[in-house]
């Protein structure tokens, strides 16, 4: 079991959270000119890193979204961060 830092609330069962997309992973605009290879590869196509990795998860307890850093080979949480522009 694990344990996710949500910048609003503060260590919370990974239950909690349901995990959103890579964080930078923009989806491409505007959607009547995206191809169905861009649109293939924007949901399929993550880079997956092996190691640390910036993702947008969702806490489902308060509904924010926000960064969570990790480390992705030991499991490891390296911190969290609301999205830019997102306060409380
Ligand atoms: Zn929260």
């Amino acid at each position: 079991m694990q344990h996710f830092p949500c910048p609003f609330c503060g260590l919370r069962n990974e239950t909690e959270f349901h995990f959103a997309v890579e964080a930078g992973h923009s989806r491409p605009e505007p959607a009547e000119r995206v191809s169905d290879a861009e649109w293939a590869a924007y949901l399929y196509a993550n880079k997956s890193p092996k190691g640390e990795s910036r993702e947008v998860w969702l806490h489902l307890s308060c509904g924010e979204y926000f960064i969570l850093s990790r480390d992705t080979v030991t499991r490891a949480v390296l911190g969290s961060v609301t999205l830019p522009g997102v306060t409380r």
